[in-house]
């Protein structure tokens, strides 16, 4: 049975400074005069990616920039506490708090420099520093505006597995431990403040659930609690027809189901985790995204059903941390059929293997992989092609850093919108790479070159978003 409880879960730039904040802290305070609420937090807007680079730069023998590194977390975080918080006792208490947090990555950074490299637990544990300093900032925040508030630290409740910068929680191990904390502290009265983005294995080693990893915590804590209802507060009126970075003219989509929202995530949507709804697409449990700068407006309700419920499309979306690899091969058909079992099996490194294309010669076949994986990409070929007979007549792989991965997702997509999409393409003069065919019936994707990106995504709203009633 769910509970009345909701979790609520703020991302960096909806706590980007005192201001922010103290607009999240509002969001709370209203949740809660209507029940009880658990409160998650990502780091301040671009403390993660600061801590990152200073990880990097130390190993490259670049000392002083672990001073940087704390000075700038301590400014930052002083700043909003002189702002949000009127309470002097609070103020000095949390500040003592965020120096002893501050002080612990600055001895990591120094064992980083030490040695020269970065072991990828302590990195996890230095990455999670900005979520350790907001969640007690968030909370002094709440304490100051009268409401009870502690923070909870979600290494210590979150049991991952051991793929660091990557982790993938232990469901049944995570739920044992936050339903022996967290429901107490709710009965107490006390708004657990806790920190997203981080976990740790079962013998303790600190591990981070992937950068945007704290929408990931959200549904984690959501699915253990059986909540009732879990919102996303961030920066953006919900999940919209397209990054409206790229797309100005994108609209907010009302409601979306849990499969639609997540192959958009994967598909490079950065407003939600690609993993976010594996905890509650199961359990039915309603996720909303909404918009803390915007708060009146209503936002995206994710479920298992939509309304309306007709087929169509509705999104665009892109990935640019992809690269196109181009082998030869005098037995396409041959190698199709063997390369499909082998190498794009879900768990290898090439994770999306397409197979034909309307504009691809027919002794060349073309993969996707992940930029950062492609070295992987490249191992496991190279097992492939060692074991396959050499009438395939298999060449060396040309690899293609410069491209995007443009994406329409919908449902029950077929030949009539992969037309409609190449004539947009052709219309505002987009050469695409390739057709992506076979991932999923709901989603269509095109390879086009990396500076192409933007205007094929603007090509592709047009046709199905502005010209037409489709939504
Ligand atoms: P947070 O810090 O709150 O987690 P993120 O930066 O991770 O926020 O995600 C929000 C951003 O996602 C938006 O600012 C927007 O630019 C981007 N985004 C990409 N695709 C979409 C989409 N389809 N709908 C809404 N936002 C999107
Ligand atoms: N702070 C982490 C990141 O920047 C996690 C998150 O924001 O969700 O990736
Ligand atoms: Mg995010």
């Amino acid at each position: 049975m769910k509970s009345h409880l909701r979790v609520l879960k703020f991302g960096g730039t909806s706590l980007g400074d005192a201001e922010c904040i103290r607009n999240a802290v509002e969001a709370v305070a209203k949740a809660k005069s209507g029940g009880p609420a658990v409160v998650v937090v990502s780091a301040m807007s671009g403390v993660t990616s600061q801590l990152l680079d200073a990880a990097t730069h130390v190993t490259q023998g670049k000392p002083k920039m672990a001073e940087d590194l704390s000075r700038f977390l301590l400014d930052h975080h002083e700043l909003a506490i002189q702002t949000l918080i009127s309470n002097r006792n609070v103020a000095i208490r949390c500040f003592a708090e965020l120096e002893q947090i501050v002080e612990g990555a600055a001895c990591l950074l120094e064992t980083f420099y030490k040695d020269k490299g970065l072991n990828p637990s302590a990195l996890d544990g230095l990455l999670g520093t900005g979520e350790q300093l907001s969640a007690r900032l968030f909370a002094a925040a709440l304490q100051d505006r009268g409401l009870n508030a502690v923070p909870m630290d979600a290494s210590k409740l979150i049991v991952t597995n051991s793929a660091h910068g990557n982790a993938d929680p232990l469901m049944d191990q995570s739920r044992d431990r936050i339903l022996r904390l967290v429901p107490t502290t709710l009965k107490r009265g006390f708004i657990p403040v806790v920190t997203g983005f981080v976990g740790a294995t079962e013998e303790g080693l600190a591990t981070t659930l992937g950068r945007g990893g704290s929408d990931y915590t959200a549904t984690i804590f959501g699915a253990a609690l059986n909540a009732e209802e879990i919102f996303i507060w961030t920066d953006v009126d919900g999940v919209l027809t397209a990054d409206p970075r790229s797309v100005p003219e994108a609209r907010t989509i009302p409601e979306i189901t849990y499969q639609e929202a997540t192959e958009l995530a994967c598909l490079g949507a950065k407003v939600l985790h690609p993993k976010t709804l594996n905890p509650v697409s199961g359990k039915q449990i309603p996720v909303w995204i909404r918009n803390s700068f915007n708060p009146t407006a209503s936002g995206t309700r994710i479920g298992a059903q939509r309304k309306p419920v007709s087929r169509g499309i509705r999104a665009v979306t892109c990935r640019t941390d992809v690269s196109l690899i181009r082998v030869r091969t005098n037995a396409r058909d041959q190698f199709l059929s063997q390369a499909v079992r082998t190498l794009a099996a879900p768990e290898k490194a090439i994770a999306q293997f397409f197979p034909s294309s309307t504009n691809i010669s027919q002794d060349e076949l073309l993969f996707v992989a992940g930029t950062e994986e492609i070295e992987a990409s490249m191992r496991l070929f190279d097992n492939f092609k060692a074991l396959a007979p050499r009438q395939m007549g298999l060449g060396n792989p040309q690899i293609d850093t410069e491209i995007a991965l443009v994406s329409i997702v919908g449902n029950s997509l077929d030949s009539g919108t992969s037309r409609r999409a190449l004539k947009a393409m052709s219309r505002s003069d987009i050469q695409p790479r390739a057709e992506v065919q076979g991932l999923s019936k709901n989603n269509l994707c095109f390879v086009v070159p990396q500076e192409s990106a933007r205007r094929t995504l603007a090509a592709f709203h047009r046709e199905f978003f502005e010209n037409t009633g489709d939504d």
